[in-house]
C-alpha cells in the first residue's frame, strides 16, 4: 500500500519509534530511520529493516534537540531517498520531578526534542508535500496529551502542546491531500518506561514486575501494555486512502486510560 513512499520515523532506533518503522516498511514504504544508539547495533536494524520488506533504509543520526540538525535530516532523506512523504515525530524523552524542583535544564531540553522538534521537522518537510499534494504527518504524543499526571510538567506541557500543534497543521493543510493527525499511547513497555519502572522499584523496594503490574492499574484499565506494532498499525491506517479525511484528530491507543 505504501509502496513507493518515504517515511522519515524520528526516535526510531527503540521502542514505538521502531515499531511503527517496522509495520510502515511492512507496507512498503522506503525508511529513514533516526535515534542514538550502538551504532553496530543500528546497522544490524537497518539490514534487516532492508532486507525483510525490500525496501530502502537509511540511517540520520541527528539530534532532535537542535533544529538545524532537524532540517538536515528532511534534507539528507530528499536526497538519499529522493523525497518525503510521511514525517512520523516520535522522538521523545522523560523526566519526572514535582513542579519546584524541576530542573530547568530538563524543561528545556523535554520541550525542545518533545515539541520543538515536531514543529522544525513539520516546517521543514510540509513544503514538498503541499508540492506533490500528499503528505501525512504523524505525531507521537501520549495519553499524557490528553490527561496530565503529577510530576511531569514538561512532558504533559510538550505532549498537549503537540495535539495543538497538529490540529493547526491539519486546518492550515484541509484543502490539500496533506493530513496531521496525532496518536496518543497508553503505556508502552519500552526503555523509556522501563527506566520509570526500574526508578519507582528502587524508590519502594520492590520488584520490577510489581512496579510493572502497579503502573499498570494504576491507569490503563486492560492491564495490558500497548505494543509498539499496534501503533505502528495505527500509523499505517492514517497513511492509508481510508483516512484521507481525518484531519487534526487525536487516536487515543491506551487500554481505556482515557476513557474513566
Ligand atoms: P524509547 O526511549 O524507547 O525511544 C526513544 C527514541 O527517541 C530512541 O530511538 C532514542 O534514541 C530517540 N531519541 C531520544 N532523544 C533523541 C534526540 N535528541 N534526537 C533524536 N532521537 C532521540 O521511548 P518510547 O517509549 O519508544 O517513546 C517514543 C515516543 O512515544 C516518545 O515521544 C514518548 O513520549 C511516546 N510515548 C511513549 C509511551 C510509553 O509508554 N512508552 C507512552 C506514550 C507516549
Amino acid at each position: 500500500m505504501l509502496k513507493g513512499k518515504v517515511a522519515i520515523v524520528t526516535g526510531s532506533t527503540s521502542g514505538i519509534g521502531l515499531g511503527v518503522a517496522e509495520r510502515l516498511a511492512a507496507s512498503g514504504a522506503d525508511i529513514m530511520l533516526n535515534g542514538f544508539g550502538d551504532a553496530a547495533e543500528i546497522e544490524e536494524t537497518r539490514k534487516e529493516l532492508a532486507e525483510s520488506y525490500s525496501v530502502k533504509v537509511g540511517y540520520s543520526g541527528a539530534d532532535m534537540s537542535r533544529p538545524p540538525e532537524v532540517r538536515l535530516m528532511v534534507e539528507d532523506t530528499t536526497r538519499e531517498l529522493g523525497k518525503v512523504d510521511i514525517l512520523v515525530n516520535n522522538a521523545g524523552i522523560q523526566f519526572t520531578a514535582p513542579v519546584h524542583e524541576f530542573p530547568d535544564e530538563k524543561w528545556d531540553a523535554i520541550l525542545a526534542i518533545n515539541l520543538s522538534a515536531v514543529f522544525h521537522g513539520i516546517k521543514a518537510a510540509i513544503p514538498q508535500m503541499y508540492e506533490r499534494n500528499w503528505g501525512r504527518i504523524v505525531n507521537i504524543a501520549s495519553a499524557h496529551g490528553l490527561v496530565a499526571s503529577a510530576e511531569k510538567a514538561a512532558y504533559v506541557a510538550a505532549k498537549h502542546g503537540i495535539l495543538g500543534l497538529t490540529k493547526v497543521v491539519a486546518l492550515e493543510s484541509a484543502k490539500t491531500g496533506v493530513t496531521s493527525n496525532a496518536i496518543c499511547p497508553g503505556w508502552v513497555l519500552t526503555p523509556l518506561v522501563e527506566a520509570q519502572i526500574r526508578d519507582r522499584a528502587t524508590e519502594k523496594g520492590t520488584s520490577f514486575d510489581d512496579e510493572a503490574r502497579d503502573l499498570l492499574a494504576e491507569k490503563q484499565p486492560s492491564q495490558k501494555f500497548v505494543t509498539p506494532q499496534q501503533l505502528g498499525d495505527l500509523a499505517v491506517f492514517l497513511c492509508s486512502p481510508g483516512a484521507d479525511e481525518v484531519r487534526g484528530q487525536a487516536f487515543a491507543m491506551d487500554g481505556g486510560w482515557t476513557a474513566q
